[in-house]
């Protein structure tokens, strides 16, 4: 039997090839125009990278790494998210000297041992963008404007909504964490066996539990936003302000967590009705602490990572595939060598085109052109190179017309640009 995909990953065919093209080029202009530049890290890392700066505790690093050991038995791991890459290449390289914020982004593949079914996968892709060494709130509501930005320009802002929390931070989250695990224990027999697993290792992570079972007793836990210090508080209502004055419309989601362990202060997703239980197509927040995690300066910051494949099952199906102007077809050695200079000169000057290779019957060829739906052929038999000519035909109409050879090229050119010929 042929050999089959993994399961979990998938193609991205070239009918589907215009879309990702799409997300991508919207992306790099949005995150350029405010100022964000392309940083390319690897796909692998020391695993200790992903453990340290994830978090031991979180269902990425326990169930979801492709880590393996390579030929010296170092321990390497395909990379889960990105953030923790960015920000071991920020301190390794020591972009931190830049003028802050330092602004990056990042396109790729990830890779998680998930469950998989439709919206999710083994190998996704992500956009991924992180301003680091600014603590200002301003930043925070910035970081969302280019997150907006971007689906705004994509023309799905209207179907997505954007959920808005504050986590506090190691000062305020403990005494939080603490009523939370004891409000969790003391309603445990009201939950499913994953909540009451968490409850122990992960508390703030039963909030994100889809059971319907679980709701009640979820809805009635305290809320993080009771909890915050002053400094968190003050930071959210900032961001808000900020936000309110840029028009971004947004739902407080006080049972908003995230699956990293580093987020501390703002989080946020955003997400869709339309895509059944996958329905987050972009999440982030702010990570002050995980650059010196990583051993590197104080350096706060903050970023969102979008989904690539929710984005693309989001986006309408893309017009046709581009084709050819013409088929060259060739009938004879002689005509292919005289149209292969022809083809190659009206590529270079970005002009696509089909070749034929003289060895089949024009028959052939023409159905062929028709396959391709090109607009037209061009024909070059010998009794055409006797007169130097190549013959135009019209695949609409079935008109034909001769043209010298030696200004086919040109002749080509013009009716890319859809000059009178
Ligand atoms: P995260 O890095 O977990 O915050 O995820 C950010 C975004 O990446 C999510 O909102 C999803 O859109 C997307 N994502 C995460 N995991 C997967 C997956 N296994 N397959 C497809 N998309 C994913």
């Amino acid at each position: 039997m042929a050999i089959k995909a993994v399961r979990g990953v998938h193609d991205i065919l070239p009918a589907d090839a215009p879309r990702w093209q799409r997300v991508e080029a919207v992306a790099r202009e949005v995150f350029e125009a405010y100022g964000y530049k392309e940083i390319r890290p690897p796909i692998f890392e020391r695993t200790e990278l992903f453990a340290r700066g994830i978090g031991e505790v979180t269902d990425i690093v326990q169930k979801e790494m492709y880590t393996f050991e390579d030929r010296t038995g170092e321990s390497l791991t395909l990379r889960p998210e990105a953030t923790a890459s960015v920000l071991r290449a920020y301190v390794e390289h020591g972009l931190h000297v830049q003028p802050k914020p330092v602004r990056l982004y990042t396109i790729g593949p990830m890779f998680r041992y998930e469950r998989p079914q439709a919206g999710r996968y083994r190998q996704f892709h992500q956009l991924n963008l992180e301003a680091l060494g600014e603590v200002h709130p301003a930043l925070d509501a910035e970081v969302i404007a280019v997150l907006m930005e971007l689906f705004g320009r994509l023309g799905l802002a209207d179907r997505l909504t954007l959920s808005l929390n504050s986590i506090g931070d190691g000062a305020c989250r403990p005494a939080y964490r603490e009523n939370l695990v004891a409000y969790l224990r003391q309603n445990a027999g009201e939950l499913c066996g994953e909540c009451r697993a968490r409850t122990e290792r992960n508390p703030l992570r039963v909030l994100d539990c889809k059971q319907p079972g679980c709701q009640p007793t979820l809805e009635k836990a305290p809320s993080i936003l009771d909890w915050l210090c002053q400094g968190c508080a003050q930071h959210f209502s900032r961001v808000r302000d900020y936000l309110d004055a840029m028009d971004l419309a947004y739902r407080v989601t006080p049972r908003l967590v995230r699956g990293f362990d580093y987020y501390v202060r703002t989080t946020f997703e955003l997400l869709t009705g339309e895509l059944g239980a996958q329905n987050a197509v972009a999440g982030g927040g702010r990570y002050d602490g995980l650059v010196q995690l990583l051993e590197g300066p104080p350096d706060p910051g903050i970023g969102f990572a979008v989904g690539m494949e929710r984005v693309v099952l989001l986006l309408p199906a893309a017009p046709a595939e581009a084709v050819p102007l013409a088929l060259l077809i060739p009938l004879g050695e002689a005509a292919l060598v005289r149209l292969l200079s022809v083809a190659r000169g009206v590529r270079s000057r970005g002009l696509a085109v089909e070749l034929g290779y003289g060895a089949r019957k024009l028959r052939n060829e023409l159905d062929r052109a028709n396959r391709l739906k090109v607009p037209y052929v061009v024909i070059v038999g010998d009794g055409e190179l006797q007169k130097g000519e190549a013959l135009i035909r019209d695949m609409g109409s079935g008109a034909q017309r001769p043209v010298p050879l030696d200004r086919l090229e040109e002749a080509l050119m013009a009716m890319k640009s859809g000059e009178p010929r």
